[in-house]
């Protein structure tokens, strides 16, 4: 080894960002970049190829500047690409639209095929961006068309064939499963249910994150987290409440993330109870494009209950999914704030995060 190439293998040594490559730590991704002069390409720290040995290594700070200095992206790790974790999410919500356009939920091995991924990996992705494996996910998806269909329709023959159903009996096979209750008592409102939930913090105070197997279906928000767990147990007095494990934090940090950013969109099934009122109420607002505002009197004329005025700010009130169901973008007609269920401060700090855009 030449004199220069062992003063370089020791600044790399003595580099902390050499301890990054060494553990493949995911958290430095997008913090800096090493190229690899035996190979000519670069990597980002948490890519799976062989530890080089350091005297061949250099850090760059951007793509870009690795790009200028000679060395091509890996084709492992692809580091001129948007970080993993962005490539995952964009291509799970690709994933969860072709399961709900599909007549007949996707195989597994379908959806690897799309991904261009392994069945095991896709397994494992999908369930870290969504909290659920792809066949939790399909199954979430069809009893919430079946359960739309029952609060629209109100007849449950008509929603067991809208959900391609083709026989009465092979619903009702199905229906504890999917709906966690038979129809009939489903639409008598009966919910016996397990639901996880897990508690962490927000720039707008403390946040409580609660999915039953359909999906979300509450986020609660609150300066106190005991206040925020017996307000969960209250509204649903008849289900399992369970704390959500390691798995369902990340389902946390996603809505977490989205509740930072509304306009990102969040690409999680919602599981929303209500009355049929509540329903087309919670439905309007969920129509309502972030930076904009409307009034109560404007959601009671497009559900077509003008007079209904009360009963809208009585749904708005009752809304177990914060930001979700955007009610804070309800005011009075004179364009005052009003009242939020999770604050007025909170209302208002929503709203003006939204309108910087
Ligand atoms: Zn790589």
């Amino acid at each position: 080894m030449s004199k220069q190439t062992e003063t370089h293998a020791h600044a790399v040594l003595s580099d902390t960002r050499w301890a990054s490559v060494v553990t493949r730590d995911p958290k430095a991704d997008g913090l800096f970049y090493y190229s690899v002069k035996t190979t000519g390409v670069y990597c980002r720290p948490s890519c799976g190829a062989r530890t080089p040995h350091p005297e061949n290594v250099s850090f760059f700070l951007t793509p870009t500047e690795a790009e200028r200095a000679g060395f091509r992206p890996c084709k492992r790790c692809k580091p001129d690409q948007p970080p993993l974790s962005v490539q995952h999410a964009k291509l799970v919500a690709d994933l969860c639209r072709q399961i709900e356009s599909a007549e007949v939920p996707p195989s597994l091995e379908t959806l690897a095929q799309t991904a261009q991924m392994s069945t095991y990996h896709l397994h494992r992705v999908f369930k870290a961006v969504t909290g659920v494996t792809p066949r939790a996910y399909a199954a979430a998806h069809r009893a919430k068309k079946i359960r739309d269909e029952l609060i629209q329709r109100g007849s449950v023959t008509d929603a067991i064939y809208e959900a391609g159903y083709n026989s009465n009996g092979r619903f009702y096979e199905e229906s504890n499963r999917l709906l966690g209750m038979t129809p009939t008592s489903f639409r008598t409102g009966g919910l016996k249910a397990i639901i996880r939930f897990a508690i962490g913090q927000c720039s707008l105070g403390a946040i409580l994150v609660a999915a039953s197997e359909r999906g979300v279906c509450a986020i609660l928000i609150g300066d106190d987290p005991d206040i925020l767990a017996r307000d969960l147990q209250d509204r649903f007095p008849k289900a399992d409440l369970i704390g959500g494990d390691a798995e369902f934090e990340q389902l946390v940090a996603k809505v977490v993330g989205f509740v930072e950013m509304p306009k990102r969109g969040l690409d999680l099934p919602l599981d929303i109870c209500g009355t049929a009122f509540q329903q087309r109420v919670w439905q309007a607002l969920r129509e309502i494009p972030a930076g904009s505002t409307v009034s109560y009197t404007e959601i009671a004329q497009r559900i077509g209950s003008p007079k209904a005025v009360r009963a809208v700010a009585g749904a708005c009130a009752a809304n177990a999914l914060a930001v979700a169901i955007p009610c804070h973008r309800v005011v009075r007609n004179n364009g005052d704030l009003s009242g939020y269920r999770w604050g007025v401060e909170r209302k208002r700090a929503l709203l003006e995060r939204e309108a910087k855009g």
